[in-house]
């Protein structure tokens, strides 16, 4: 395997600090080799720049050097966000050097073995849960990547006994060349981030990639019910331990009896864990419904999160527990309170449209939905039978608004309101928040599920969220 140390004396050049790109400078720095940060922001939007400094590591803010890689250059190790249109990288990819992010550096150095857990939604839950769960399995977890921490960190200070458990993203495991984790799980593939892709082929491959290496000693765990899932592992050399909702399956997690597509259910369902290579009897671990999480996409993360753990030597049994006993991450589907018999639940991670989809779908009540943010330039149609059968009435905002008032009003829904655009942030967003209220009766629930990205508006969707919650609490 590489190792830093391979760089002693070499010239690597990480692009992009935050935190990610601190930690991997420091690791490189201290193998010996010449490091050079390099940032596009002004210093003072830096403030990681002085630590970096103090260990005497060359740092570069406000602009990409022309002459930043030349053939000196032995590696570039880029934060996931740059895109690979950037100067440096379209030179050091012209030069043939490697250019990695921090992902692939984690690895090189890990002691620990690595969970790599990614998808288009459900990653930083199901990422929560495995953590909690293999906690309480007694595993020693340590949580990372694209949640908390940096994964490099993590690696430093991980030992053999443990488990490295990591959020990764489409970005970070593009630039993975080696990385090998011993259990990688893809929850789900929708359109998303096509505009840092350049389409969907780019995307998936991009997520294959956390199965790329593996081996038949490491296990896949993937979402049976996704068909571009089942396209992407179909003949990995890997342990396959998939999940479902909707089949039996001879291998892997499942419900039984499964959920049928589309429909709510008033059966009792339990979660099944089969291994057929020992050829015994199916394990019940729970009913769906004692899991302390709503809605049917997280029964899917939870069905995800159980096949990891026992493919990291987990006993079933000691995973019900911690499942009943987990409620769930802020921020995602997370219930805020009932005011004049109205529920309000805050769902502002949900910055596309398939998790605004897995939302209300996991709602039983009628709802009056607050949606909008960031144009991407999608036209949002395939939120149509869904505005057509689940809301009572829409509120939006931000870029998306129109647009996706004129899909609700093709669907046919009569409630729909665009809150007025004005410079404070906080103030259109308690707006939308009244009107929705306000459109909202007895047994109703209003709930924030964008189907956008904050960015338009809001500093994040953890901005976002909390200023919902705020206005929600100060009706
Ligand atoms: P990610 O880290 O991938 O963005 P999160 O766990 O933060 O995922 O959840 C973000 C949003 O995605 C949630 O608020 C919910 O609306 C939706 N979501 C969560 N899990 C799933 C899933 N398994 N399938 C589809 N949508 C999901």
């Amino acid at each position: 395997m590489n190792q830093p140390a391979a760089y002693r004396d070499r010239q690597v050049i990480v692009l992009g600090m935050a935190r990610s790109g601190v930690s991997v400078a420091k690791l490189f720095h201290k193998a010996g080799a010449n490091v050079i940060v390099n940032d596009k922001k002004e210093r003072e939007l830096c403030p990681e720049a002085a630590e970096l400094d103090a260990l005497g590591i060359s740092v570069i803010c406000g602009y990409h050097p022309d002459d930043l890689v030349t053939e000196q250059t032995a590696l570039l190790i880029k934060n996931p966000g740059i895109p690979y249109s950037a100067l440096p990288v379209v030179q050091a990819e012209a030069l043939g050097i490697p250019v990695i992010t921090e992902v692939e550096a984690a690895y090189w150095i890990s002691p620990a073995p690595i969970i790599g857990i990614t998808g288009s939604n459900g990653k930083t839950t199901t990422t929560t849960i495995v953590g909690e769960l293999l906690q309480a399995a007694g595993l020693s977890p340590i949580v990372a990547g694209n949640i908390g921490r940096p994964l490099c960190e993590a690696a430093a200070e991980a030992n053999e006994r443990q488990w490295v458990v990591a959020e990764l993203s489409s970005f970070q495991l593009k630039g993975t060349k080696q990385f090998r984790p011993s259990i990688g799980a893809l929850l789900n593939l929708a359109e998303t981030h096509l505009d840092y892709h350049g389409g969907m082929d780019d995307y998936a491959a991009s997520k294959a990639k956390l199965f790329a290496n593996q081996t038949s000693g490491d296990v896949a765990v993937w979402n049976w019910d996704d068909e571009l899932c089942r396209q992407l592992t179909a003949s990995l050399p890997s342990r396959a331990l998939p999940f479902s909702l909707y089949s039996v399956l001879e291998q892997g997690v499942y419900v039984n009896p499964p959920f049928l597509k589309g429909e709510q259910s008033d059966k009792e369902h339990f979660i099944v864990y089969r291994c057929a290579s020992k050829q015994e009897e199916p394990f019940v671990l729970m009913p769906t419904s004692e899991l302390g999480l709503p809605g049917r996409h997280n029964v899917a993360n939870a069905l995800a999160a159980i096949a990891i753990c026992i493919a990291a030597g987990a006993e079933p049994a000691q995973l019900a527990e911690p499942l009943r006993v987990f409620k769930g991450v802020e921020h995602r589907l997370e219930y805020v309170r009932e005011y004049n018999g109205v529920k309000f639940y805050n769902d502002s991670k949900a910055t596309n449209p398939m998790a605004t989809m897995m939302s209300v779908s996991s709602l039983q009540e009628p709802i009056v939905l607050i949606a909008g943010g960031l144009d991407r330039g999608s036209d949002y149609m395939e939120l149509m039978p869904l505005f057509r059968d689940r809301l009572k009435g829409l509120v939006v905002l931000g870029e998306t608004g129109e647009k996706l008032a004129a899909v609700a009003k093709q669907a046919g829904l009569t409630k729909v309101e665009i809150v007025e655009p004005v410079e404070d942030a906080e103030a259109v967003l308690r707006q939308a928040t009244l009107q929705a209220a306000a459109l909202a009766e007895p047994g109703d629930a209003v709930l924030l599920s964008p189907a956008c990205a904050s960015w338009d508006m809001f500093d994040s969707f953890e901005q976002r969220g909390s200023i919902f919650k705020k206005s929600a609490h100060t009706l």
